[in-house]
């Protein structure tokens, strides 16, 4: 339908991106991204009102997302189960930059300068669906067919990691899910180019490495950022762990690999707690989560007591109670024996043991208020965690 409607309007329309370097390679890709040679705006709002769903655009880049609906499924005869959830239309674009690092200026252009400002040519590849004449050609100015026969990652200019470096993290994340090796002469450009990554945002980074961990086995990746000098290059202190992939792959075993934050636990947590807040700081994490590796790096590292066989369970308290949650929940899927299960345990009972007696007791027994209310309740808590008191009426006697 939509080369139907681009091709009553003689507008040249291209299937464009992943979804084609996948299609050719047999990979499940299912995001649909069109670029127009003319505007995508107009023509996104054409197919709405004429299938339904809705549209969010965005003018200054010339983008529109068509959002598809059960009443788009009808109106196009799909079954709703088989509609992808929205299609992408991009006005044909060339970028220039003002100044390396900056973000893109937009301005028309045709195809081949669309094409022409993307990352590799594996990602430049087209197939054209209108005008009806040119349907269903496969567009290749850069050679992408044949870098993707070879299995080869390449830049398509010397510029291009100047341009922008975070191309670098993308290299090495297509490199790493399809297998691909980054071809001699882009290595060299990501060597030259490696100083310039630290001028990207950290919310970039950021945002690139957590793409990373939806790949199969992140871990690859992250050895050959650290080997290329990638990791250093964003920050001097970022250093992956000597036994990340053994890490990774207990967290792929459980449902927390869904968690990114999970991953930069594995990542940072065996780092000291200064590097922590530096490198946190620069990929702008916010304090939650500094502050949250911080206690994974503790309850690692920094505990003596959890590295002890059967150690008493108030001592352990006192040091556990004030962790948080999700780094508990890390520590415990990562620390050796016996430390592993001291931590769960912690979790799953000792953390909830309470004395029976509150300060209404105290006060019953006409103890006068103060600071001994927490010191007592404190020690009967601590009893009952090492088994000194076992019921009601062994509590009642430890009070008198
Ligand atoms: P994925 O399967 O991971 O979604 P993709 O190829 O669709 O892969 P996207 O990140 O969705 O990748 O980007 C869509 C297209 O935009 C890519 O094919 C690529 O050509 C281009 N692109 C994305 N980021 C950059 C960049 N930093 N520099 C140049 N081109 C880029």
């Amino acid at each position: 339908k939509v080369a139907e409607e681009a091709q009553k309007q003689t507008l040249g329309v291209y299937l464009v991106g992943g979804i084609v370097r996948d299609l050719l390679l047999e990979r499940a890709n299912h995001d649909i991204d069109f670029v127009v040679e003319g505007d995508a705006i107009a023509f996104a709002e054409h197919m709405q009102a004429t299938y339904g769903g809705s549209v969010h655009s965005y003018a200054p880049f010339g983008t529109a997302k068509w959002h598809l609906d059960a009443d788009t499924a009808e109106a196009l005869g799909i079954a709703n189960g088989k509609l992808p959830d929205h299609i992408d239309f991009a006005s044909a674009r060339n970028e220039y930059y003002l100044h390396p690092t900056a973000l893109p200026t937009v301005y028309s252009g045709s195809i081949k300068l669309d094409l022409g400002r993307r990352d590799f040519t594996i990602n430049t590849l087209a197939i054209q669906i209108s005008p009806a004449a040119h349907m269903w050609r496969i567009v290749d100015y850069f050679s992408g067919l044949d870098d993707l026969k070879a299995g080869l990652i390449r830049v398509l200019h010397s510029l291009s990691f100047v341009d922008d470096p975070t191309r670098i993290l993308r290299a090495v994340r297509f490199s790493e899910r399809l297998n691909f090796k980054i071809e001699d002469r882009t290595a060299e450009l990501i060597t030259n180019a490696l100083p310039m990554l630290r001028r990207i945002t950290g919310e970039r980074v950021r945002n690139e490495l957590n793409l990373l961990w939806q790949e199969a086995a992140p871990e690859s990746g992250i050895y050959t950022l650290a080997k290329m000098g990638a990791l250093a290059a964003i920050h001097p202190a970022f250093k992956a762990p000597s036994h990340l992939g053994k890490l990774f792959k207990r967290l792929r075993a459980r449902d927390l690999h869904q968690e990114s934050d999970a991953y930069w636990h594995i990542l940072l947590s065996h780092l000291p707690n200064e590097d922590i807040t530096a490198i946190g700081e620069r990929l702008l994490f916010g304090k939650p989560l500094i502050t949250a590796i911080q206690a994974t790096h503790t309850i690692l590292y920094e505990l003596p007591v959890l590295k002890e066989n059967s150690p008493k369970p108030s001592r352990v308290v006192a040091v556990l109670g004030a962790m948080p949650a999700f780094s508990l929940e890390i520590a415990a899927l990562f620390a050796e024996e016996p430390m592993s299960t001291t931590i769960r345990t912690y979790m799953d009972s000792w953390q909830n043991v309470r004395p029976k007696a509150d300060g209404n007791t105290l006060k019953a027994m006409g103890l006068s208020t103060g600071p001994i209310y927490s010191q007592i309740l404190l020690q009967l808590k601590n009893a009952w965690l090492d088994g000194e008191i076992n019921s009601q009426a062994e509590e009642e006697r430890f009070l008198e």
